[in-house]
């Protein structure tokens, strides 16, 4: 099955937490990418959905991200233990990939469609940037739509 949606966590993974909501060195540029190259993008976050879009809402109103990069993000309602990708939409979980800072979160028989990310809360970063090249890889290996 060809890769259709991508899901992000937010926290350490994007920003600094939701608190802050600091961007991540490259954020702009990678959300450009995750929008140009996969059907939809998500958030599967622990953060609540208010929360969440009120921290995208400050990089937006802090002039960090610019809105078209923000307010498509679809969010993903979730219960459990783990990230289930069976959670996420209109999507099989073979066609969901999960960029994730915390291994912990991701479950055991899925960890084929996890990309860890280092955690991130502030200073020089180039993570986005790799996990970009690492995500163009896998849509280059499995296909796309
Ligand atoms: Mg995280």
């Amino acid at each position: 099955m060809a890769i259709r949606v991508l899901a992000l966590d937010l926290e350490r993974t994007l920003i600094s937490d939701a608190n802050r909501a600091d961007p991540r060195p490259g954020l702009s540029a990678f959300l450009a990418f995750c929008h140009a190259r996969f059907e939809r993008v998500v958030l599967f976050t622990t953060v609540e959905e208010p929360d969440a879009r009120d921290a995208l809402d400050r990089l937006i109103t802090h002039n960090h991200i610019p809105a078209e990069l923000l307010t498509p993000l679809g969010y993903v309602p979730w219960v459990g233990e783990h990230k289930d990708l069976a959670f996420v939409a209109g999507a099989a979980p073979e066609e969901v990939l999960l960029v994730d800072d915390d291994a912990g979160w991701v479950r055991p028989d899925q960890r084929d469609r996890w990309i860890a990310i280092e955690p991130w809360d502030g200073g020089a970063d180039r993570e986005l940037a790799r996990v970009q090249h690492v995500l163009a890889e896998r849509l280059e290996a499995e296909g796309r739509p």
